[in-house]
């Protein structure tokens, strides 16, 4: 995948593969040092992308510098540093600086479902970030409604972040379309003709 560093507007192309599990990961752009999440793209209704060229692999990097100023690249000086420039995106390759964290272990994170398909149902959150969408995902929703990967809920410390995954119907707390919202326990949101409740639950100390 490709994605622009936010903080210098590089091209940056990461290897869709090394997300693994994870919903995004943190890289550094070698360029302006800013730190970039990248998240995993939706492949929504889309045929799988013809595979582009590799490019040839940079020269072996000698270790990094220690000072953070970062050295000029000699790439770097070429043309005017408009954010429009056309060139090869800057492969990142061992630049993860932060995977996605563990679950709390104090307690369990769960989606009751209240009213569509599947209402009853419980369903808990086994990472820190879950995909709500058609089925497959972590969350599996069947609503005709709803996206393959509609939203996503992210598991902080003691927070939980929903976040819309650009989907068609979008995303709703109290009926306000949504993208990116804190949920509290007990908090309720909808995707589609589903109402979700998330409901977190304290785990004893065995
Ligand atoms: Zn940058």
């Amino acid at each position: 995948m490709k994605a622009a560093c936010t903080g210098c507007g590089k091209p940056l192309a990461f290897d869709e593969n090394r997300f693994g599990d994870r919903e995004a990961v943190k890289v550094r752009c070698p360029s302006c040092q800013t730190v970039v999440t990248l998240s995993r793209p939706a492949h929504e209704e889309k045929p799988p992308p013809t595979p582009a060229p590799r490019p040839p692999d940079p020269a072996p990097k000698a270790a990094a510098p220690a000072s953070g100023a970062g050295a000029p690249m000699a790439d770097s000086a070429k043309g005017p540093p408009t954010m429009k420039v056309k060139r090869d995106a800057i492969a990142i390759d061992e630049e993860i600086v932060e995977e996605i964290p563990p679950l709390p272990r104090d307690r369990r994170v769960s989606l009751a479902i209240l009213t569509g398909n599947g209402a009853g149902k419980v369903l808990s959150c086994a990472r820190s970030r879950v995909v709500l969408g058609r089925a497959g995902s972590d969350i599996p929703v069947e609503d005709d409604e709803v996206s393959r990967r509609h939203a996503m809920l992210e598991i902080h410390d003691d927070r939980y972040i929903l976040k819309d995954l650009g989907s068609t119907n979008g995303t709703f707390v109290d009926e306000r379309r949504i993208t990116e919202m804190e949920i509290h326990d007990r908090g309720e949101f909808r995707v589609g003709s589903t109402q979700f409740m998330l409901i977190v639950t304290p785990i004893e100390d065995a």
